[in-house]
């Protein structure tokens, strides 16, 4: 066999020239225009949407538009040093973060970096920011409760594992407060928390770090954090890299709570983005697929069927309201995708009455379901009781007489609040709740003036706690009040009024 070079070398020349063609056409773009965060790169065919891009100096970029002949890029890092003309590489792969038991008790930026300064996040595992989120038939009805310790909302308003309960309010009435007592609460209870912080000062976030790590939190919980200074597109990724974290324990069979705080900002971002990327600007300016944005991550939470692991993600997610208006563009989008609301009043909590939950307003969608039996027998008629009391009281402002019954609901309704008030940082354990609900469901608070209804509840716990410890073992093993059960609490209760009211008389 004989070699002919110049064959040879024309082949090899051919295969040169179609090699370069597919590199600069597909793989290898240029920059056209940068500015403002915002790249628009020509040359880039087969980009995806939400693709990692390479710009020089190691800063990347996410697609966000696909045009004809260019892509629209955001960028992750400091564009300062790109400029037009410079090459820009396709990667292949969407954002990814590292994922795993690594990652408890760490605060991580959005794309799982730790800015904590305790060291490299040890991870084998990395997962993708976006997915599709788990199908109709992987799924299964919520059923087990997810205890937040605080009375209003496991009594009233109860949330279940797998729900996404949306917290909303105006400005400073408690909304990040409910978050962090529900995490808190989970200690013992077998549940990881997520903590997603979009938008807020690293102080606020330090706060809350320090508080969750004196509880004992820190050990289930790892934080994401995309502060007020960072750039907008890396605000934007920050809650869908806390859900792809929370995937990861997902499908291992485990529970997870996550907290979105808040949405609202995350909106802005998204809406900041947008407008940069000269999308058409819709209603208050934010782009159209503005729903979208919120409603694929919040269907990323779930419960998964026995079959899939039967795992589950139950979303806490945080939406701030100018004035209490909840029919405003993005409140009334996230309303709409949710299990249920959790409304706080900033009238109730200037008036004292905190955690400020207006009952009236707040629903929970699936949650009841997954109450345990004993909550159900003492917290079946608060919502009502307190309707009535809001109306009776707008109605008493006006005449001083009043009937024995009007003064009686009165009275009742001013005890269920008083029970229903509780501290920061002071979650109640179930049977805790029980107890409280059961003295004041059998009229036990009758005879306690108002300003003692807490003090009352707090000591009759305490009482029960050192001398009836099995009233509380009941209600931990069956779950709920039996006969038996109901006529010892009674017992118990009545001889406690009896010593509480003349210890105070005394005192
Ligand atoms: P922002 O809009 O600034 O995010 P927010 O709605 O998240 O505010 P928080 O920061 O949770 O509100 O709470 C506001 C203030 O109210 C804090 O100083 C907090 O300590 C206090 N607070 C919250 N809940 C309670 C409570 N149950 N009892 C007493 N004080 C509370
Ligand atoms: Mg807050």
């Amino acid at each position: 066999m004989s070699l002919r070079p110049d064959e040879i070398s024309a082949l090899i020349k051919e295969q040169i020239k179609h090699y370069n063609d597919q590199i600069e056409s597909k793989d290898v773009g240029t920059v056209m225009t940068v500015g403002d965060g915002v790249s628009v790169v020509h040359g880039l065919d087969d980009a995806m949407l939400g693709e990692l891009l390479l710009f020089p100096n190691d800063v990347y970029g996410m697609v966000m538009n696909l045009e004809e002949d260019s892509v629209g890029a955001v960028l992750l890092g400091n564009e300062g040093t790109i400029k037009e003309g410079d090459e820009v590489k396709r990667t292949g792969k969407i954002i990814e973060v590292p994922v795993g038991d690594g990652l408890l008790g760490r605060v991580v930026n959005p794309l799982g970096q730790p800015i904590d300064g305790q060291g490299e996040i040890k991870y084998t595992k990395t997962r993708p920011i976006e997915r599709v989120a788990s199908g109709v038939m992987t799924r299964k009805s919520v059923d087990q409760p997810l205890q937040t310790g605080i009375t209003s909302i496991d009594a009233i308003i109860p949330i279940g594992r797998g729900q996404r309960e949306l917290i909303i309010g105006d400005r400073q009435t408690g909304k990040t407060a409910i978050a962090i007592d529900t995490i808190l609460n989970q200690k013992g209870q077998d549940i990881y928390c997520i903590y997603v912080a979009i938008g807020q000062k690293n102080s606020t976030v330090a706060q809350i770090v320090e508080k969750l790590r004196k509880g004992g939190a820190m050990d289930y919980t790892t934080i994401v954090s995309a502060g007020a200074s960072e750039l907008a597109p890396v605000q934007y990724i920050a809650p869908y890299a806390g859900v792809a974290m929370a995937e990861e324990w997902l499908f291992e069979g485990k529970d997870v709570l996550i907290v979105y705080d808040d949405l609202s900002k995350h909106a802005v971002a998204y809406r900041t983005v947008s407008l940069l990327l000269k999308r058409p600007p819709g209603r208050e300016a934010y782009p159209g697929d503005v729903f979208y944005l919120h409603s694929r991550l919040l269907e990323r939470a779930c419960r998964l069927n026995e079959e899939n692991g039967g795992g589950s993600i139950t979303a806490l997610h945080i939406i701030e309201t100018q004035a209490g208006d909840i029919s405003a563009y993005i409140p009334t989008n996230v309303i709409s995708i949710t299990d249920g609301q959790i409304f706080l009043q900033q009238d109730l909590f200037n008036a004292g009455f905190r955690p400020a939950i207006d009952t009236g307003l707040s629903v929970s969608r699936v949650g009841s379901s997954a109450q345990i039996k004993a909550m159900k027998q003492v917290s079946g008629s608060l919502k009502l009781e307190l309707a009535q009391f809001a109306e009776m009281q707008a109605f008493a402002q006006f005449g001083s007489d009043l009937d024995a019954a009007t003064k009686a609901t009165l009275d009742h309704g001013e005890k269920v609040r008083e029970v229903l008030k509780q501290a920061q940082y002071s979650p109640r354990s179930v049977e805790e709740q029980v107890i409280s609900l059961f003295a004041l469901k059998n009229g036990f608070t009758k005879k306690i003036p108002v300003n003692k209804v807490s003090s009352f509840i707090n000591e009759l716990y305490v009482d029960i706690e050192t001398h009836h410890e099995n009233i509380i073992e009941d209600i931990h093993t069956n779950k709920m009040i039996s006969d038996d059960l109901s006529n010892q609490m009674k017992d118990v209760m009545k001889a406690f009024v009896e010593q509480f009211l003349k210890v105070n008389k005394e005192g």
